[in-house]
């Protein structure tokens, strides 16, 4: 009998199992029997991100109509396809997918009953369909694979690259001793750097709180007193979250008002002052579908656009070669959907203009001339260096102005993403999104310099991604409003400054949006997740490996710069763990998958027809492990007969 070993049973692991099941018929030899253990200390399929018991008012960022673990028509894995439904499919249609078990809750049966493809559900919705997606594949094994979930934690692993690997559990359950062991860890917190750990210190000797990084449905938030004055610095997801948690979770309550939503408070929220270096919120989400064809993607950075780069000379910087190819691709997408959704808003024909976009580069002059021409109204053009940074170069007398200023651009954000007149965007979004189809490929080659690595692809381009297509739904942005309108939250600006004030014990912001004023509160929150640092990983796993030596960080490194990116080194494509012991070749018996490794795919769930690329690496890793199994199996049955026959 072989064994395996799935450390992390969320979304990946149960990506992974899935398509062990649609592999095996192809690749694991008939008479071959596979036990799989899965170790999760949190229930399997949904994981810790995705498990039920969370708040009710933590939502998904995505459409329930975006979100699949389903490989479909558009998916070029090796192995098999097998479709399935899409969360917003499988919540319309529940009891006609089995394995389905009724949810429990009430409040969640309504929910699904409820549910329209273009919402956004909450996390426990999409809690139950991964529980459902789970129960699928545990189905779909043949009979001669079997599963044990151990509800446990890794903490220890061992084993040479010869050897059958042991898990040791946190329980002090038996260990597990398995031929293969693949890592599925996903998120995981940190410790705090020595910056946010000198914060802690402060906070700690003047008795003031202080969140550092983390995972807001897990955040203990009581220890904010009503009324406190607490700043918030970062303005994306991790913001929406935390402030639902301390606002209606506090008892406050929204009401429509006509076209207005207002907020009022039980008294028990803090004042929450919010900033960052962009000094507003991250766009919303769409909220309709594209009104034209989808353009056929990808135009101009596809996988012959990469193979070009890679053909030139030298290091690569992200921003100098791939971006302008990845902006012009951005701006296919967005004018491919204005041109054929709303040609009475451009003023040539779209293969005319798509003719004259063919030649040019997006930054050339021409460029800018041709839309200048083609597109009348400035608003519909596409300027990213606007969508950027949109305070830059502002400054407000007063922090009222500021105020002011905010509330009309997150009024006009939410306006413009609500409204299908603007599909163009959501073209650009999905262009967007097809860049992670091949920026694996330019990563995978090595190419990137260090710097660029480090400043423009983890730092600049995650963070306008992240900015620019990882937003709340629309609605959060109209409560944002409300909130504001009622005082609750207030606007602090750009390029936010926090300093720890010996003198009054407090924390002090300020921000060149509005010179010389300053806010001081007694709390602080870091609202961002915490950023992956093997170093400094919370997970005891990882964290025994790396004392031990037995596992890389990916850090670049070329002449003048080295950047550590805290991630686990893999190879390309199959996620074979490297290992330092073995002079950083990868462990045959070690794999790693997912948001923990420098595997860096888009991390998302994967949206239908889009050929996702989760799905493309969860098969080439089943299929790898299936191929190592059975040829282990067939190793050992050789030796099994040798043995035989000597003893006879
Ligand atoms: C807060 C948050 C919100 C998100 N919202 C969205 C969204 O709305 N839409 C979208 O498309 N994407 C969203 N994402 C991104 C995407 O859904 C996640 O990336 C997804 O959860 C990744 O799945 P995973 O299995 O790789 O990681 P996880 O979901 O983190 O699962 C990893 C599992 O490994 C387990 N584990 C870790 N260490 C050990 C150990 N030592 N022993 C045993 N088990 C272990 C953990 O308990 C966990 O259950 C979100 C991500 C986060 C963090």
């Amino acid at each position: 009998m072989s064994s395996l070993a799935i450390i992390g049973a969320g979304p990946r692991g149960t990506g992974l199992l899935e398509r062990i099941a649609a592999n095996a018929a192809e690749l694991l030899p008939a008479d071959q029997r596979l036990h799989i253990h899965l170790v999760d200390p949190y229930p399997p399929g949904a994981g810790r991100i995705w498990r039920y018991r969370q708040s009710p008012l933590l939502r998904m960022n995505s459409m329930a109509e975006d979100v699949t673990m389903f490989t479909d028509h558009s998916s070029t894995v090796e192995g098999p396809l097998r479709p399935g439904p899409s969360l917003a499919e499988w919540a319309a249609r529940t009891a006609e997918f089995a394995p389905y078990q009724p949810a429990a809750d009430a409040g969640l049966r309504a929910e699904l009953e409820a549910l329209g493809p273009t919402d956004f559900p909450t996390r426990r919705v999409q809690s139950a369909y991964l529980d459902w997606v789970f129960r699928r594949a545990l189905a779909d094994l043949p009979a001669r694979i079997t599963v044990t979930v151990h509800q446990d934690t890794a903490i220890a692993l061992e084993g040479g690259p010869d050897d059958p690997q042991t898990v040791h559990l946190a329980s002090g359950a038996t260990d597990l001793t398995v031929d293969q062991i693949v890592l599925t860890l996903g998120h995981l917190g940190s410790r705090p750097d020595e910056q946010h750990a000198a914060t802690a210190e402060f906070a700690a000797r003047h008795g003031r709180f202080h969140l550092p990084p983390a995972f807001s449905s897990e955040a203990e938030l009581s220890g904010i007193a009503p009324g406190e004055q607490l700043i918030l610095r970062g303005f994306g997801l991790a913001f929406v979250d935390l402030t639902a948690l301390l606002t209606e979770g506090r008892g406050g309550r929204f009401e429509t008002r006509g076209d207005r939503l207002v907020y009022h408070p039980s008294g028990r929220e803090p004042v929450i002052h919010v900033g960052s270096r962009r000094g507003v919120p991250y766009h919303s989400k769409t909220g309709y579908r594209l009104q034209g064809p989808p353009a056929p993607l990808p135009r101009y950075f596809g996988p012959a656009a990469v193979e070009q780069l890679l053909a030139r000379p030298g290091p690569l910087e992200l921003r100098r070669d791939a971006w302008p190819l990845m902006a012009k691709e951005i701006g296919f997408g967005y004018y491919h959907e204005l041109f054929h959704a709303h040609p009475e808003r451009t003023a040539v024909p779209w293969p005319d203009f798509l003719a004259a976009y063919d030649r040019l580069d997006w930054y050339a002059p021409d460029l800018a001339a041709l839309v200048a021409t083609a597109v009348p109204d400035p608003a519909d053009r596409l300027d990213f260096e606007q969508l950027d940074r949109p305070l830059t170069g502002l400054r407000f007398s007063s922090p009222e102005e500021l105020q002011h200023h905010l509330r009309a651009y997150i009024r006009s954000d939410a306006d413009r993403r609500a409204d299908p007149a603007h599909s163009a965007d959501l073209g650009a979004f999905l262009a967007l999104l097809s860049l992670y189809g091949q920026l694996p490929r330019l990563l995978a080659s090595g190419r990137l310099s260090a710097r660029s690595t480090g400043t423009e692809l983890d730092g600049w381009w995650q963070g306008f991604f992240s900015f620019l297509a990882s937003g709340p739904p629309g609605f959060r942005l109209r409560e944002l409003l409300a909130l504001a309108e009622a005082g609750v939250v207030r606007f602090l600006g750009a390029d936010l400054a926090v300093e720890n004030d010996e003198a009054s014990g407090t924390f002090v912001a300020s921000s060149p949006s509005v010179p010389g004023h300053r806010v001081a509160a007694t709390a602080l929150i870091e609202a961002y997740l915490p950023r992956h640092a093997l170093e400094r990983t919370e997970d005891p796993l990882l964290a025994a490996l790396h004392r031990a030596g037995e596992l890389a960080e990916d850090v670049i490194a070329d002449t003048g710069h080295v950047h550590r990116s805290g991630l686990l080194a893999v190879t390309p494509g199959e996620g074979a763990v490297l290992d330092p012991g073995l002079g950083g070749l990868p462990h045959p018996r070690r794999t790693a998958l997912g948001p923990h490794t420098n595997g860096r795919s888009y991390a998302a769930f994967a949206r239908p027809r889009t050929d996702a690329p989760a799905f493309r690496q969860n098969d080439a890793t089943a299929r790898a492990l299936l191929r190592a199994l059975s040829a282990r199996h067939g190793r050992d049955d050789r030796m099994g007969a040798g043995l035989t026959t000597a003893r006879s």
